[in-house]
C-alpha cells in the first residue's frame, strides 16, 4: 500500500519539493494522493511538479515493467519516465538546466543593450512560465533576492550557477563548483573526454 498524504483542491502539500506552502480550505474534504504528488493550481496532480516515482504510485503503475502494479511504493522506484512520456519534475529540470546553461554559454562576452534586454526578458518570462509552479515561484523568489546579472557571459553564467546551486541546496544535492562552469557547459573538460 502506498504511503499516502492528504491534499485538498487547489492546495498542494509537497513533501520532497521544497519551497511549497500548505494550507487547507475548511469546507473541503481531503483527497488522497500518494506522498510526493504535487497538485497544480487547478487542484489536479501536476505531472511536471512530481517525481515519476510518486506519479507512478498515484496511477498505480509499475514503473519497472510499465504494467499495472501490485505494489505502489514510492520508495522502490528510482528511474524517470520512459523517454517518450511527458517529463516528471526531474527530467524537466535536467533538460531545462541544460537549455539555460547552454544559453549562458552562447551569450556574448560583450552583449549589446538589446541582447541584455532580451536576456532579462527571457529570464523573467521563463520564471513565470516554467511548468512546475512551485519551482517557478521559488525561482522568482531567488530572482527577487538576486537580480539577474547580464552584463557579460561570465557574469550571467556565474549568476545562473549560483541560482542552480540555490535549488541544489534546497533539494539536498551537492553544490557545483562555479569556477568549473566554463568547462562543464562551454569548452568541455580539460581532460579531453568531451572532444
Ligand atoms: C528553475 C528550476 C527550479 C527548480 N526547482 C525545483 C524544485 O523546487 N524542486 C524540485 O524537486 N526540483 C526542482 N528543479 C529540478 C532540479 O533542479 C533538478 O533538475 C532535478 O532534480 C534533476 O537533478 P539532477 O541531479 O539530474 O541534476 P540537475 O540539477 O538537473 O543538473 C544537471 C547537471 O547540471 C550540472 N550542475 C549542477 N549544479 C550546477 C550548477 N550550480 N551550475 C552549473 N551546472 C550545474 C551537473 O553537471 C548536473 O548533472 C528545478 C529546476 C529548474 C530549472
Amino acid at each position: 500500500m502506498a504511503e499516502e498524504a492528504s491534499f485538498r483542491d487547489g492546495v498542494a502539500s509537497v513533501p520532497g519539493l521544497s519551497g511549497a506552502s500548505e494550507s487547507v480550505a475548511a469546507d473541503q474534504q481531503p483527497k488522497k494522493f500518494p506522498k510526493g504528488v504535487v497538485l497544480g493550481k487547478d487542484g489536479k496532480p501536476c505531472r511536471s511538479c512530481t517525481s515519476f516515482a510518486s506519479w507512478a504510485a498515484q496511477t498505480k503503475r509499475d514503473v519497472a515493467t510499465g504494467s499495472r502494479a501490485v505494489s505502489t511504493s514510492t520508495t522502490a522506484v528510482t528511474s524517470g519516465p520512459p523517454a517518450d512520456c511527458p517529463p516528471d519534475v526531474e527530467t524537466l529540470g535536467r533538460s531545462t538546466w541544460t537549455l539555460l546553461h547552454s544559453i549562458a554559454a552562447s551569450y556574448p562576452e560583450l552583449p549589446s543593450q538589446g541582447q541584455k534586454s532580451d536576456l532579462l526578458s527571457f529570464v523573467g518570462l521563463f520564471s513565470k512560465l516554467y511548468p512546475c509552479w512551485v519551482c517557478a515561484e521559488d525561482f522568482q523568489g531567488y530572482m527577487a533576492r538576486q537580480k539577474p546579472q547580464v552584463n557579460s557571459r561570465d557574469e550571467f553564467s556565474q549568476w545562473l550557477c549560483r541560482a542552480h546551486n540555490d535549488v541544489n541546496r534546497k533539494l539536498g544535492k551537492p553544490e557545483f563548483d562555479c569556477s568549473k562552469w566554463d568547462e562543464r557547459w562551454r569548452t568541455g573538460w580539460k581532460d579531453g573526454r568531451c572532444d
